[in-house]
């Protein structure tokens, strides 16, 4: 950290991971960052979690990008066989004129020999606003169809299926904040500890004043939950019999807001029919929370005030994972705790900007503004503000899908924008077999990160601190991001790479600065009214939806009723549905994937940032240690996990907090990439496939 005062300028921008959106005030010396400071941002107040505080060095790290790379004629045959700081024997050097013509011929090619549908594009969440309006429209204008996704289909895609279906909206219903206001909230299938831990320190300082939090949480190593008044260590994926059971409660002791779902919902008597099966002792031998816990916990909830509800991906990263989220919503419904001050509904996002690149339209079968394609008011908006362009009506394909489609030969080229589906996908060997299949991909990337390894032009791009633009966290709140360093070398803004890919596949784009983008796409998305870039400029963040020149937006929304018909939100109920595959005799155990504290989704950044990788340098998986006895390893030993995908090998740490018949592995390491063993079976409405639960065989391994 050195001198704290010896540095040259002083920057206010966002920290580049998660969705908690902290605002930072990075201190720029010689052209880099020398060190990083919290400032007083709506969500964050000043605070920062580690990787806020020591993670931005990745972007000097010697292995970046800096010039753009085209595989050699004579290259080994595509595989993840590219060392990063010595990609020569696969890539040589090009200048961005034969880079990016090279980039759009291929595509072009392929447009013109297979059609449009022959080319997918996928975006990325660490972008701008800005930088996933232009992918998603490049991939809509320049090949007629709506076949572009983003990581959101990996994390919070069934969430939102339920959110759109029964509140009408996709997006938080009330920011992480307003904890401050409730007495109840119940965090479930989340770690925020982990995963967000400046939202995690209002979520304990509303505990130090009384408020009662119950922990929902199969793999059971939530930090949170020595601060919780119940922590109900359910079955993995007995999520809807759990919740279900709360709610017959509910409903038997009529202990809900009758006025309020009259009021402003619809489907409550079907919905009261429905949970009457689901008495808390028969769903206590299903979900393993026995039936005086849950009468407690629905009691609890019900007779709050206000109460929240907070969820991770351990609701949404299942077969049924939209199904879990419907069940959240009828429980918030049926209390009436949604609307007002201390209530509401928050899915926790995970990605610094997965809410706005999903705002943006980076998702396949919604415009900007979640507006629909098939919807043809819509298709005629897009065709004035894109002067000209057929909107294709059928909704695309979704991240699974396009992977598959690629592995069939359905599907030939790519466009891959900060994504790394080399190592995000689940079942990734199929997925890796895939890419090395396609006849030409385009990988725009700030590192050679395990997807550059099969692409045939790589385009090296920037990082967070490097660009200017907004990006929208958790909380709807609309943040601006400025450039603090210089791209190193040749890298470019991402924007910039994309409109001139774009003109060069014939497309008529004449942006010259983000700032216009922006301008644009406030012509289609009522989400930003209000908001200029001018407001951002000088306010920093607007939260949306936001009713005046002067409003700092609404935290809180739908307290008089909700965007759908009549203004009613829906109860949509729900069955328990097992997860896709069943533990057996080879594969007795289960096996669930995640994050860890100072390593960051596929490891490309944080691996990269040195301290959090000196805190977190190996590989490792968590399993109870009665488990380890029985298998004969040491705590630190190393253990191989198989399932029906594949085996890898790692180090064993114990912790008595995991169920011994599960397993924990996080999925941020190349050389046991969790993505190898996990399921690609997709939940049918979110489309999002099932990390969360895997059969799995754990012995012990050879030692090395
Ligand atoms: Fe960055 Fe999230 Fe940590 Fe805040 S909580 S500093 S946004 S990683």
């Amino acid at each position: 950290q050195g001198d704290r005062n010896d540095f040259d300028s002083e920057v206010k921008s966002i920290c580049p991971f998660c969705g908690v959106g902290c605002q930072v005030s990075i201190k720029v010396k010689d052209d880099k960052v020398a060190y990083v400071e919290g400032i007083n941002g709506p969500s964050n107040e000043g605070r920062l979690c580690v990787k806020g505080r020591f993670g931005f060095d990745y972007i000097h790290h010697g292995h970046r990008l800096t010039k753009p790379l085209i595989r050699r004629d004579d290259a080994p045959e595509k595989g993840l066989n590219v060392d990063p700081s010595n990609p020569w024997t696969h890539f040589r050097e090009a200048t961005w004129e034969e880079a990016l013509d090279f980039a759009a011929k291929g595509l072009v090619d392929l447009r013109s020999y297979y059609g449009g549908k022959s080319v997918a594009g996928f975006g990325s969440a660490k972008c701008t606003n800005e930088e996933a309006y232009l992918f998603q429209k490049l991939i809509r204008q320049g090949f007629k169809h709506n076949n572009v996704d983003h990581c959101t289909r990996l994390c919070h895609a069934s969430s939102v299926a339920a959110l759109m279906e029964n509140v009408g909206s996709g997006a938080v219903t009330a920011s992480f904040n307003e904890i401050e206001n409730a007495d109840v909230a119940i965090v479930i299938g989340a770690n925020p500890t982990e995963n967000h831990p400046v939202a995690a320190t209002y979520f304990k300082q509303f505990t130090k004043r009384g408020g009662e939090l119950i922990i929902m949480d199969p793999r059971g190593q939530n930090g949170l939950k020595r601060h919780a008044a119940y922590n109900l260590q359910f079955r993995p994926g007995m999520d809807v019999a759990l919740l279900n059971a709360i709610m017959n409660v509910i409903v038997e002791e009529k202990l809900y807001d009758r006025q309020y779902i009259e009021g402003f919902t619809e489907g409550f008597f079907e919905f009261r029919e429905h949970i009457r099966a689901f008495t808390p002792e028969r769903m206590a031998e299903i979900c393993g929370i026995d039936a005086e816990t849950i009468r407690s916990v629905a009691r609890t909830f019900a007779d709050a005030r206000a109460a929240m509800i907070f969820w991770g991906m351990g609701v949404s990263q299942h077969v049924h994972g939209t199904d879990n989220s419907r069940c959240l919503i009828s429980l918030a419904l049926l209390c009436g705790h949604v609307g007002r001050p201390g209530t509401g509904l928050h899915p926790l996002r995970g990605q610094n900007n997965v809410q706005g690149a999903s705002d943006a339209g980076l998702i396949p079968h919604v415009m900007p503004d979640y507006q629909s394609v098939a919807d043809r008011e819509v298709r005629d908006l897009f065709r004035h503000i894109w002067r000209g362009t057929e909107i294709e009506e059928t909704p695309g394909l979704t991240v699974v899908e396009i992977m598959d489609r690629v592995y069939r030969g359905e599907i030939r080229g790519m466009y891959v924008l900060g994504e790394n589906p080399a190592m995000s996908d689940p079942d990734v060997d199929h997925a890796r077999k895939a890419l090395a299949k396609l006849d030409h991909l385009v990988v725009q990337d700030i590192f050679l990160t395990e997807t550059a390894n099969y692409a045939d032009v790589i385009l090296p791009a920037s990082a967070l601190p490097e660009k200017s633009g907004t990006v929208t966290n958790t909380n709807r709140q609309v943040q601006m991001v400025r450039r603090a360093v210089p791209t190193p070398g040749e890298a470019r803004e991402d924007w910039e790479i994309v409109v001139d890919l774009a003109r060069r596949i014939g497309l008529d784009w004449d942006y010259d600065d983000p700032r216009e983008v922006f301008d644009e796409m406030k012509m289609s998305m009522r989400s930003l009214h209000h908001i200029t870039w001018k407001r951002l400029e000088t306010e920093s963040s607007v939260t949306y939806p936001c009713n005046g020149p002067e409003d700092p937006g609404q935290a809180v929304v739908f307290g008089d009723g909700f965007p759908r018909r009549a203004g009613r939100a829906k109860f949509t109920p729900a069955r328990v549905t097992p997860p896709a595959e069943a533990p057996d005799k080879d594969f007795p155990m289960v096996l669930t994937t995640g994050r860890q504290l100072e390593h960051w989704h596929t490891g490309s950044m944080t691996r990269r940032a040195t301290v959090l990788d000196a805190v977190e340098p190996e590989a490792n998986c968590s399993i109870h240690p009665a488990t380890l006895r029985q298998m004969g390893v040491e705590a630190g030993g190393r253990v191989r996990l198989t399932t029906r995908r594949g085996s890898v090998e790692i180090m064993a740490r114990a912790d008595r907090n995991v169920a011994p018949d599960m397993v924990f592995l996080p999925f941020a390491y190349v050389e046991a990439a969790a993505n190898i063993l996990t399921n690609a079976a997709l939940d049918p409405f979110g489309k999002i496939p099932e990390f969360k639960y895997s059969a799995v065989r754990v012995e012990a391994a050879d030692q090395p």
